[in-house]
């Protein structure tokens, strides 16, 4: 008799064969959130109300209402986030095939080069020396830039602003290119505020991570954790935001399966 491939993989799951590891950090009032120029609408950070809390309001039950901004936390982002990607199909959250929402990952360790250097930029070069050890990056995989960055677990850290912004790391506009158009890769994922570098405003063109990948229909994964749990290749990741209608992000639980 053979075994169906997802019965072999809930025996797997119940025996520990593979686990599922947290990509997502803890979503509340010190989450932090991107800093822009003052001349642009800031983004608000995660804030709750509650509605009843076993009590008058409501005697058995306790909820909260969220607000927050689209982009708060671990998020996604979606094509239409970037006017490059605001004409193409199937651009917004509600739209987004789910199939897209599950894929493989290629884990790319940054780690030492983004501790000696926060300004660090992803190369080709550096990805095609990556996969000269564990192969070639296949279409609709994601690749996840492993910094360590998601470590810094104090806010000032995390975004690293000095008097010329921010200053952490992120992709090469060149790399971008190569990523989505020589590895048709499903998106990039970070473990930092957003997907770009924290100078990005600099580069040509500015935002390239942005630019490129939602102007060419792919996604964006920020403020990941636990990357360093990831092997190299092999793990598949769930990266599922809310549907919301016309969303251009939102925060999510981003899993990953790792055997
Ligand atoms: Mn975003």
């Amino acid at each position: 008799m053979t075994v169906s491939l997802l019965t072999q993989l809930a025996d797997a799951l119940r025996s520990g064969a593979v686990k599922v590891v947290d990509l997502t950090q803890p979503l509340g009032p010190d989450t932090p959130v991107i800093d822009l120029p003052p001349i642009f609408a800031a983004s608000p950070g995660f804030s709750s109300e509650e509605i009843s809390h076993y009590d008058d309001r409501g005697p058995a039950w306790y909820w909260n209402t969220i607000r927050l901004g689209e982009h708060t936390g671990t998020h996604f982002d979606a094509p239409v986030h970037w006017v490059t990607g605001a004409q193409l199909p199937e651009n917004t959250l509600d739209t987004i095939p789910a199939s897209k929402l599950v894929g493989p990952a290629c884990v790319i360790d940054c780690s030492r080069e983004a501790a000696a250097n926060a300004d660090f930029l992803l190369t080709s070069d550096f990805v095609q020396a990556w996969e000269a050890e564990h192969g070639r990056i296949q279409p609709g995989s994601w690749l996840l830039m492993r910094t360590d960055w998601s470590k810094r677990t104090d806010r000032d850290a995390f975004l690293n602003m000095r008097e010329d912004g921010s200053h952490t790391p992120g992709f090469a506009p060149e790399c971008v290119r190569f990523l989505a158009f020589e590895r048709q890769v499903l998106g990039v994922g970070v473990e930092c505020v957003g997907t770009d570098a924290g100078q990005a405003a600099t580069f040509d063109p500015p935002f390239p991570a942005h630019n490129i990948m939602q102007g060419s229909g792919r996604f964006g994964l920020a403020s990941l954790a636990n990357l360093d749990q990831l092997p190299p290749t092999g793990a598949i990741v769930v990266a599922a935001p809310l549907k919301i209608v016309n969303g251009s992000g939102s925060p999510m639980r981003v899993l990953a399966l790792v055997g």
